[in-house]
């Protein structure tokens, strides 16, 4: 099935993989792809991608699989590699990967030549339901994460679950919580199906991308409703500070979401039956664990950054299920 986004659309499907070859070709003319990749996805997906794209010469570019990667360093490199291997404006890059391969080839794509055409194939479930769609790429700096990023769509996403075959327990968990806050924000089925369920069909693959696709296309540019998408993040980042990113950005949004959930009751906000419902989903997923964290550890590592304004912080708050706000000026 197909999922439109404002100037490109979304493939999803069990046979995506196997229609890539004739798809490409229906919009790209030349021979040569470039496939920046990871060294896992690099040795698990190699020979699939050549007989997936048997019509095209495949040059590799593989980066190590760690955030890390996301840094001027490995883009240098990169840039460096593609040019070696006599890359042209014209050419297609393909990133294959989850979000940190997404954001470093998106950006790569962005700049070299002033733009290259670029196609998103993500392999995390992460990816899938979240960093693949809305066209956001970047790097990272010792002074933070994605400071150095563009806008850039790509011209096509391929989604096929068959990639989620290979995932480590812990990614797709990681990919379950961006799943649970699709579903939180925007599809109360989806948010259902989570309550009972560990593992995701096509179906709410699909519910969630579509979530994040409605968003994006009506504020693509994060002025008002974009920011629904980061809901759990405010608390999400201030984690992923405190401890240093040696924890899972599916953790951290989790304790976030409930943080969140747990602000929006105390002001009256949100439906109070939320917070133990939510919290019950995530002990079954084992993204959190009793002891629930203490939040206030985590309020020194707010940024008061391009989210949050003068008249204090703004947060995401759920009414309830599939009706998130923007709570300004709140005080913590
Ligand atoms: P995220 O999408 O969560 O940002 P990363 O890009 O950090 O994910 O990838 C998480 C880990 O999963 C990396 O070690 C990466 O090599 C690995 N990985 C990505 N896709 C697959 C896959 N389909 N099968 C197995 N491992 C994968
Ligand atoms: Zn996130």
């Amino acid at each position: 099935m197909k999922i439109n986004l404002n100037q490109y659309d979304i493939q999803i499907g069990e046979d995506t993989m196997d229609k890539i070859d004739e798809s490409i070709r229906s919009f790209y003319p030349y021979k040569e792809i470039f496939i920046i990749t990871d060294d896992n996805v690099f040795k698990l997906y190699k020979d699939f991608m050549i007989k997936k794209l048997s019509s095209f010469t495949l040059h590799f570019i593989s980066i190590e699989p760690f955030e890390s990667s996301k840094s001027l360093k490995t883009y240098e490199r990169v840039i460096n590699q593609l040019l070696d291997k006599k890359i042209r404006k014209n050419n297609l890059i393909i990133a294959l990967g989850g979000g940190v391969v997404g954001d470093l080839a998106g950006f790569v794509a962005a700049t070299l030549f002033r733009g290259v055409d670029f196609i998103q194939i993500p392999t995390t479930l992460l990816a899938m339901v979240d960093s693949s769609i809305g066209g956001k790429t970047g790097i990272d700096l010792n002074q933070g994460k994605n400071l150095i990023g563009a806008f850039k769509n790509p011209v096509k996403v391929f989604i096929d679950p068959i990639f989620l075959s290979t995932l480590p327990k812990v990614e797709y968990k990681n990919g379950l919580a961006e799943t649970l806050k699709a579903g939180l924000i925007g599809n109360p089925k989806l948010y259902e199906y989570l309550k009972v369920n560990d593992k995701l069909t096509i179906n709410e693959i699909i519910m969630a991308i579509e979530v994040k696709a409605d968003i994006v296309k009506k504020d693509p540019f994060e002025k008002n409703e974009r920011m629904f998408l980061n809901f759990g993040h405010t608390f999400g980042h201030a984690i992923e500070r405190h401890y240093d990113y040696a924890i899972k950005h599916g953790v951290a949004i989790s304790y976030g979401m409930l943080f969140s959930l747990e602000l929006g009751i105390k002001s009256k906000v949100t439906n109070p039956l939320l917070f133990d419902e939510v919290k019950k989903i995530l002990l079954r997923l084992e993204l959190i664990k009793e002891p629930i964290l203490d939040k206030e550890q985590f309020i020194g590592y707010i940024q008061y950054d391009k989210k949050n304004y003068s008249d204090g912080l703004r947060f995401v708050y759920l009414k309830d299920v599939g009706k998130p706000i923007i709570q300004k000026g709140v005080q913590l």
